[in-house]
């Protein structure tokens, strides 16, 4: 078996289009502040990207970077500030943070309304009780990448149980009727586990972790990790040539989940925007 291959690219692109044509259509123009604290490199190329398609989609995008040493203190004042801004419908603090600065800290302090991350306990916790409110970006776009795929019932398992990708992650395919298992590093027999699941979610940041003899055949594998090797080279937490002799449906990586994440983030946007001017 050849699994097919989602083009998260494409995916996101439509979702793009989506959102740029709906903000169009407004008598605002929608604003995201995006807040970079040092000089982390793939920080740096991540808010540059988002900048770019934030401004591509019609939302004004405006990006505060601070020195690495900025106190826990100065970047809540900026938050207290952007919550108080009536232009900006957006707020994402890139992670991660400086390690002066308490991440909980800085959450707990950005408006429920405008975090379009889906991190504050707010969001997250609306997401754990089912009910409606702004979802954590990659988790929503894998959701939109699985669209078309059978839940209902479906055994779906997700490695890795980080706050900003696989517990929401859970939540969702919950929602969607799944039976979850949330595996993580004290799991005991991952691939056993993985062998039972009929979707398997991989957001653990371990380099082709997940090897062909870990899927059932015919799975459907989403592959959330992006990691850079030692040659240069990147690669997901699923061994893709392995994984694509026997799942059905597979993500690459570059180009499967990793352009959802920047589209959610701009669908995030317009609906703050939308929940907050009415
Ligand atoms: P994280 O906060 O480091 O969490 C990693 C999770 O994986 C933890 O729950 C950890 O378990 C679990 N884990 C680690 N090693 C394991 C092992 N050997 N077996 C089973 N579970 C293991 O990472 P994250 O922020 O969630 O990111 C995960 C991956 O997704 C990374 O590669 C990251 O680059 C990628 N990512 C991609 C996007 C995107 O846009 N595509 C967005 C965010 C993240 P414990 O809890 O027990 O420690």
């Amino acid at each position: 078996m050849s699994a097919t291959l989602i083009d998260g690219k494409a995916v996101a692109a439509a979702l793009r289009a989506e959102v740029a044509a709906s903000a169009a259509t407004l008598s605002y123009t929608p604003g995201l502040a995006v807040v970079l604290v040092g000089d982390d490199p793939a920080s740096a190329v991540y808010v540059r990207s988002k900048d770019r398609a934030a401004h591509a989609a019609g939302i004004a995008a405006q990006t505060h970077r601070l020195p690495a040493e900025t106190s826990e203190s100065d970047l809540l004042a900026l938050v207290h500030r952007l919550n108080a801004d009536p232009a900006v419908d957006g707020i994402l603090v890139q992670m991660p943070l400086p390690k002066q600065i308490r991440t909980e800290a800085i959450l707990d302090a950005i408006d429920p309304a405008k975090d379009v991350d889906g991190l504050t306990p707010t969001n997250a916790g609306l997401l754990a009780a089912g009910r409606p409110g702004l979802v954590a970006c990659t988790p929503a776009g894998v959701m939109r990448l699985l669209a078309g795929q059978p839940l209902s019932g479906a055994r779906a398992i997700v490695l890795g149980r980080s706050v900003l990708v696989g517990r929401p992650m859970a939540a969702l395919l919950t929602m969607a009727d799944a039976t979850v298992t949330l595996a993580h590093s004290r799991t005991r027999d991952l691939p056993a586990e993985c062998r039972r699941a009929d979707i398997v979610i991989a957001g653990v940041g371990r380099p082709e972790m997940v090897r062909g003899d870990w899927l059932a055949p015919g799975a459907v594998v989403i592959d959330v990790g992006i990691n850079r090797l030692a040659d240069g080279r990147l690669v997901g937490d699923v061994n893709f040539a392995e994984a694509e002799q026997v799942a059905s449906v597979l993500t690459p990586v570059p180009g499967g989940v990793g352009p959802m994440t920047i589209a959610c983030l701009l669908d995030n946007t317009l609906r703050a925007a939308r929940a907050r001017r009415g």
